[in-house]
């Protein structure tokens, strides 16, 4: 993964190193934090503002559950790894097991990739099933806590703010209450006040960049004929804005989201989602609109300004016994799916630093393994967005020089399967970007004829 890349879960490398952990944010991030936690700590307690039932249903505080959630090949080795029985119970909860070769039709460049020789293997659910089985294989072991309906106030520090020593939480009755911890594990999402936090109290923080997107996906439900088992993903590429995608999910049902760059958002309303699917660069996400029965009442809209990271690993001074997960990290433009496998990769780095040191400047090593997994995934999302004029922020050295490389690569893909194979393994995290470089692409993409790409 670049999945390939990392040293799995291991659950016999990691000792006891402290007593108590707390996470704040029960969502994909802070669940997996928790879980590797509970190898190390004798108790992990895990707290969220949401009520955290136990139906797969989107919460207030996590919007996007609503929308498409892809879920890459990282993730699900990782949920496997961790939850051993995971994607088992997916299945028998509604989930699907699809081929990403041939049961998910992928549209960029002016036509579909060819149908890859070889399965690869991907689960499709809703956002909130996802997370539910997740939560609930959490809340059946005894050294774990999860505690619904409480907000987090404040850090608890020593006096000189060298050390964080738990949490103050605020109650859903009202009353405060602070958790005594070794280690606190912020994963409150993009919105995390770590940031702000680290200035108050006298240290540089993180260094931000932001690259503007100016995004918004606008989502429906669709019924779908239990054998219909099939996906479609349109990316756009300049001067398109505009992309969709349909994701089979449990109930017999599609998860529709449209979605525009720049400005060019679809609209919420029936008819206006209609002439914004009409208009998307190939017919058949609006031929499933208009052959298939709405299930939901509305259409929900959620917007995404910026991707935003966030480079913990620079600092040279950082609280004992505080880290940072998740989208509080980096919160990558959804349209590539990338934000769950990331957090599970992260949750597997903070499993590897405490395997190989313990506490011992945990949060350094930490950031260290963490800098490295979001800086790949970081180059592919932002890269690709940079496609697009009107895309701002700092560029990643060599951006155009890629994306040019990619587009060929991309259009090999359509004709070639060996190629299409290569570009769908790194799309889904499986496989690094330097793989698209090995001689058996690299002659494909560049051979001047059809003469490179009949060869398999
Ligand atoms: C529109 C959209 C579509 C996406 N599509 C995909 C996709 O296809 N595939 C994919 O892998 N990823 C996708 N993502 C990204 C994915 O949703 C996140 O990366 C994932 O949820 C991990 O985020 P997180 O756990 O770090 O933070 P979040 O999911 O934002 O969760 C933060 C949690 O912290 C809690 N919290 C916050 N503040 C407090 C507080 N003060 N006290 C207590 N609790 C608090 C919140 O209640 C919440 O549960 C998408 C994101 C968006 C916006």
């Amino acid at each position: 993964m670049i999945s390939s890349g990392h040293p799995r879960y291991d659950a016999d490398r990691v000792s006891r190193v402290g007593g108590h952990a707390v996470v704040v944010g029960a969502s994909m991030a802070g669940l997996l934090a928790g879980r590797v936690l509970a190898d190390a700590f004798r108790t992990v307690t895990i707290i969220d503002r949401d009520p955290l039932p136990d139906e797969a249903v989107a919460r207030p505080s996590v919007p996007q559950a609503d929308h498409v959630h892809v879920m890459l090949e990282p993730g699900r080795v990782i949920l496997e790894d961790l939850f051993p029985g995971y994607g088992e119970e997916l299945l028998s909860s509604g989930g699907l097991g699809i081929d990403n070769a041939t049961d998910l039709e992928y549209y960029q460049r002016g036509e579909f990739l060819a149908e890859g020789p070889n399965r690869l293997p991907m689960y499709c659910a809703s956002r909130p099933l996802f997370e539910r089985i997740v939560r609930r294989r959490l809340a059946e072991r005894d050294d774990v806590t999860l505690r619904a309906e409480c907000q987090f106030t404040a850090y608890d520090f020593d006096g000189s703010a060298s050390r964080i020593e738990g949490v103050r939480i605020a109650n859903s009755d009202g009353c405060n209450e602070t958790l005594a911890a070794d280690v606190v594990v912020d994963a409150t999402g993009r919105t995390s006040r770590t940031p702000a936090w680290l200035e108050r109290h006298h240290y540089a923080p993180p260094v931000e960049e932001e690259v503007t997107v100016d995004l918004a996906y606008s989502t429906l439900v669709l019924e779908r004929p239990s054998a219909d088992r099939h996906g479609v993903m349109i990316v756009p590429s300049p001067p398109d804005t505009r992309g969709g995608t349909a994701i089979p999910v449990e109930d017999d049902r599609w998860i529709v989201t449209l979605f525009g760059l720049h400005g060019d958002h679809p609209p919420t309303d029936a008819a206006g989602i209609e002439r914004f699917a009409r208009r998307l660069p190939t017919p058949e996400i609006h031929r499933l609109l208009e052959t298939h029965e709405w299930v939901s009442d509305d259409v929900r809209q959620y917007p995404f300004p910026s991707s935003r990271r966030r480079r913990y690993e620079d600092l040279h001074r950082f609280p004992d016994g505080l880290l940072v997960i998740g989208d509080a990290i980096a919160s990558f433009n959804p349209i590539y799916g990338q934000g769950m496998s990331v957090a599970a990769l992260e949750a597997i780095q903070l499993h590897h630093a405490l395997a190989d040191g313990g506490l011992a400047d945990l949060a350094s090593r930490f950031f260290d393994r963490v800098g490295d997994v979001v800086d790949t995934v970081w180059r592919m999302a932002v890269g690709a967005d940079f496609e697009f004029a009107d895309t701002t922020g700092p560029k990643p050295l060599g951006t155009d020089l890629l994306n040019r490389y990619l587009a060929r690569v991309i259009e090999t893909a359509q004709t070639d399967a060996h190629v299409s194979d290569r570009f769908a393994r790194v799309l889904r995290l499986e496989e690094p970007p330097p793989t698209l470089f090995a001689p058996s692409v690299l002659w494909r993409v560049l051979a001047p004829t059809e003469v490179g790409r009949r060869v398999r």
